[in-house]
């Protein structure tokens, strides 16, 4: 049960779930003029392609967190960022976080914060040790719109898959094959006996990390 695409029945059924994840297999059926199994079943696939990753709620931050929240924008040592990235991202006080390109490489926007809040990240921030923030630049929000979320194109549409031994998107034909107690997908029948000869390895203790973790590792060491 492998998913290549999206068609038209699938995009309505999402995008009824985008809108509300609480709605009724019976309400999608009438929607779509499916049966409630086979609305089960679709569903069923997008959770197990990961093209649903989960389903959650959205709570209205105001009447949580008191405050107002923040944009940050930081100059950090390139060899730094990743680490300085990682670290910061820890902080419960981060909603949204991203690796840019320009004069600023990380910016960060904050959910409220009352004003103790924001000393104490700032704080936090410039005592971050290497002296890894070359500059920081930060002001107060004044009004946020909402993360919009993904809007589906009417039409039917092709899915990104990634490949489990080269890590490469692709939405050509597909290999997959049980290993290591889960299904893995590949972009070609190359990249799967690699895989394959990985995790043969792997069963026999040649090798100490599993096909996925060490190409992981390769990609690590050449950062
Ligand atoms: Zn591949």
């Amino acid at each position: 049960m492998i998913m290549h695409k999206l068609d038209k029945t699938d995009l309505r059924i999402l995008s009824a779930l985008i809108e509300n994840s609480r709605t009724t297999y019976a309400a999608l059926a009438r929607e779509t003029n499916l049966t409630i199994p086979s609305i089960k079943t679709r569903i069923e696939k997008y959770i197990k392609s990961g093209l649903i990753e989960k389903f959650t709620i959205i709570l209205d931050e105001n009447m949580i967190m008191q405050g107002t929240s923040m944009t940050f924008l930081l100059k950090v040592k390139p060899a730094e960022l990743d680490r300085i990235a990682k670290e910061l991202f820890e902080s419960p006080y981060i909603a949204n976080m991203s690796v840019t390109s320009g004069h600023y490489n990380l910016i960060i926007v904050t959910h409220n914060m009352r004003d103790m809040d924001k000393l104490e990240f700032i704080k936090k921030i410039n005592t971050l040790p290497g002296d890894s923030i070359l500059e920081l630049v930060s002001s107060i929000n004044l009004e946020t719109f909402m993360c919009k979320p993904i809007s589906l194109p009417s039409a039917p549409i092709n899915l990104f898959i990634r490949c489990d031994y080269c890590h490469r998107e692709f939405s050509g034909e597909l290999f997959s094959k049980a290993i290591l107690g889960r299904k893995r997908y590949f972009c070609s029948p190359v990249c799967q006996d690699k895989y394959e000869d990985r995790a043969k390895k792997y069963i026999k203790g040649e090798l100490f990390n599993k096909p996925e973790e060490e190409k992981q590792m390769d990609e690590d060491k050449k950062k």
